[in-house]
């Protein structure tokens, strides 16, 4: 992750003398039994260590405060680091290998298999753990290093100074604080009346480490987890049927044109999809698992068979015994803390961020938040424009997203321009034989302001952060259209995108 760097680096730039205190003579890693009734005296109790936990907590020593981060698993990283994003992307990366050796991509290219080519799960199993152990290490060291103190337990909240941990053991041990940060994150939702055993009906967790290939997968929600894993295991020989209650794939944000070349080339690789359609149950039975669907307008339904069914609608925040009632915190109506601009809730003292709080579930947003608002608290402004917060799908093609949508700015009577160019005119991905997709580019009709942009191809999870960047900027599709871009590369796409924005025939309006 780009932030870990930075924030490694800035740490061998910082002098840190000025971080005295009792905390940080204290060894980051507190075992439970040895301290079962510490105390400590910090500026910062940060509750949880994913994504915006970590990177606060980090940020937060660097500018001196005396650090606390509480988090109630073995390992540091929250979701994104084990059970979330980091897993997820080793599978998809080494079934994506498997896929093309086992398809006629090889071949196609030149390449012969000389033997069988044969999947070994517990193999790509134990890569994607090592890279997981690897960077949930790293965080421990990184706490180490920047005299973050790890205190293992439970968090909860005692009143707006205290935070108490509880260990599993039964001990405790109290930290009295200036700042407490909530970033306790998100757990998956729980379909009513299907029970996940993580086994057979299994959840995003459950879908990381399968031990067998299914022969038949269902999986409900064909939102951004949900077609990620999808692909992973079709590409592993499973049958993947995905029932989505929506009329599209990808989830919300994604523009109706990407998804729908997005859905036409998953289904090509094999992956069918059931939309606008709802399940209403699922029961196990002696040959596998029936899951009873019918359309999501009510009326016809059918009964669906497979060997493993995967939950997927959705996350919601996690806010379970951390003790919000002893500062006066209520929930909003989805269960989101509710803060205002620089972070903070109801009770001026407390703070949150992440997936615990409004807004896109992702990591890269908490990770933001958590900086910003720990720069907040030492006196600098607090800023942050959702609408530069990128998404992406990162199957392949990946698709990836940036600002509005079509359909949006149609709903705002926006007036836009289009720029659109596919990949199958761009040098590099014709040379690499890899031309599914295309850039999309929404500019302004008379300012020419970048609005949105939508990819879809190999690549457009990283090409995306050139139109993020472009957007933090404020910039005109011309002065993409303007800047050089290297030759052969699938950023020239972009570039040309942009210049059909900037000078083409308009599409519409
Ligand atoms: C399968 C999957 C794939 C994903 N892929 C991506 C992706 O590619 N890109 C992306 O941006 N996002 C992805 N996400 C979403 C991403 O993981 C989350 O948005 C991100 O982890 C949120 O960070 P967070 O710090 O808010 O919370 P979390 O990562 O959920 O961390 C919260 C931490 O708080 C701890 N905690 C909770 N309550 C307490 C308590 N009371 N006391 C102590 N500790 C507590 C938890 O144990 C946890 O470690 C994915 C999620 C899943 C499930």
């Amino acid at each position: 992750m780009q932030m870990f760097r930075n924030l490694y680096s800035n740490l061998i730039k910082k002098n840190s003398t000025n971080l005295s205190s009792n905390v940080l003579r204290q060894p980051y890693f507190i075992r439970a039994s040895n301290y079962s009734s510490q105390t400590h005296d910090a500026d910062l109790v940060v509750i949880g260590s994913g994504p915006g936990g970590y990177v606060a907590a980090i940020k937060a020593a660097q500018l001196g405060l005396k650090t606390v981060c509480v988090e109630k698993e073995a390992t540091l990283g929250g979701t994104c680091l084990n059970v979330g994003c980091i897993p997820s992307k080793a599978l998809l990366n080494n079934s994506h290998y498997y896929h093309m050796a086992t398809g006629k991509d090889f071949a196609m290219r030149g390449i012969d298999d000389t033997a069988e080519v044969k999947l070994n799960l517990p193999k790509m199993m134990e890569q994607k753990s090592t890279a997981v152990t690897g960077l949930t290490s790293g965080i421990a060291g990184l706490f180490k290093a920047n005299k973050v103190t790890r205190v293992d337990g439970h968090g909860i909240i005692k009143g707006p100074n205290q935070v108490v941990a509880k260990k599993a053991d039964g001990g405790e041990e109290t930290i009295n604080t200036k700042y407490i940060l909530i970033a306790t994150g998100s757990e998956v939702t729980p379909f009513p009346g299907i029970e996940i055993d993580e086994e057979t009906i299994i959840s995003s967790t459950g879908a990381l480490s399968l031990k067998e290939v299914p022969k038949r997968m269902i999986v409900i929600g064909a939102g951004v987890i949900g077609v990620e894993l999808g692909s992973v295991w079709s590409r592993l020989g499973s049958q993947v049927t995905a029932v989505e209650f929506l009329g599209h794939v990808g989830g919300m944000g994604i523009d109706m044109d990407v998804s729908k070349t997005f859905q036409r080339t998953l289904q090509k690789q094999g992956l069918k999809f059931k939309l606008n359609t709802k399940v209403t149950s699922a029961e196990k039975t002696a040959s596998g698992i029936q899951v009873n669907v019918e359309s999501a307008k009510g009326g016809k339904a059918e009964t669906l068979e497979c060997d493993v069914l995967l939950v997927c609608i959705g996350r919601r925040p996690y806010t379970n015994n951390l003790g919000l009632e002893s500062v006066g915190i209520e929930l909003e109506p989805r269960g989101t803390i509710p803060v205002n601009e620089r972070f903070q809730t109801s009770s001026p003292t407390v703070y949150a961020i992440g997936d615990v709080i409004k807004g896109p579930m992702l990591a890269h947003k908490a990770e933001d938040e958590g900086i910003i608002c720990v720069e907040g608290l030492t006196g600098a402004p607090v800023h942050i424009d959702y609408n530069c917060v990128p998404s992406v799908i990162y199957t392949h093609p990946e698709v990836g997203w940036v600002g509005k949508n079509e359909e949006q700015l149609k709903e705002e009577n926006a007036p836009y321009k289009i720029g659109k160019f596919p990949f199958s005119a761009n040098s590099r991905a014709k040379t690499n034989a890899d031309t599914d997709g295309f850039v999309k580019i929404l500019s302004h009709k008379e300012t020419d302001r970048i609005l949105g942009a939508h990819i879809i191809g190999g690549g457009a999870g990283e090409m995306i952060n050139e139109a993020v960047l472009a957007m933090e900027y404020g910039a005109s599709a011309e002065d993409v259209a303007r800047v050089c871009h290297a030759h052969p590369v699938r950023e020239e796409a972009f570039r040309e995108a942009n210049l059909m924005a900037y000078c083409g025939k308009p599409i519409n309006n």
